[in-house]
């Protein structure tokens, strides 16, 4: 596309599709040491790990290594479960698929809170009355044959009843 051409679609603007099925990456990704783990807690133990920050009372999730405030370490011991339970901390609802395309029922994405930190996600099996900031949501896994060691291991958010 010529710089002063225009797109109706603005997804073309987002991304390059070269025409490949696969696009050749060549580097292998990692999601750090505190990535990793906390990936892995809930890939195989289906849980969530923040880290606590005792001299700043903090507890971030997802759980780092170092307290982005007074740069400590947060070594293991300072890791905890956090439960898989948070609250809507913001949400918006979204009217077009990753193509552009008119969605026939908006999706929601929400930025979930637990502890003092926040998990962004998809919101399920809720109806309209649940979308209200503070609105308790608990994380639903997929089936552990399924799970790749991602967020996406979380399937979605639902409102707790
Ligand atoms: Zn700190």
């Amino acid at each position: 596309m010529a710089i002063m051409e225009r797109n109706s679609r603005n997804i073309d603007n987002r991304y390059w599709n070269p025409g490949f099925k696969a696009f050749p990456v060549k580097n292998v990704y990692t999601a750090g040491a505190a990535g990793q783990r906390f990936f892995e807690e809930i890939k195989n133990n289906s849980k969530i790990l923040g880290s606590r920050c005792e001299k700043c009372e903090l507890t971030y999730v997802p759980a780092r290594i170092y307290c982005e405030r007074c740069f400590n370490r947060l070594e293991e011991k300072n890791w905890i479960d956090v439960g898989t339970e948070g609250t809507i901390y913001s949400y918006t609802l979204l009217f077009q698929t990753q193509n552009g395309e008119p969605r026939e029922n908006p999706a929601v994405m929400v930025a979930v809170r637990i502890a003092d930190g926040l998990l962004i996600h998809r919101l399920g099996e809720f109806s309209a009355a649940d979308l209200e900031i503070d609105k308790p949501v608990k994380a639903k896994f997929k089936p552990k044959e399924k799970r790749k060691g991602c967020i996406e291991d979380i399937d979605y958010f639902k409102p707790i009843k």
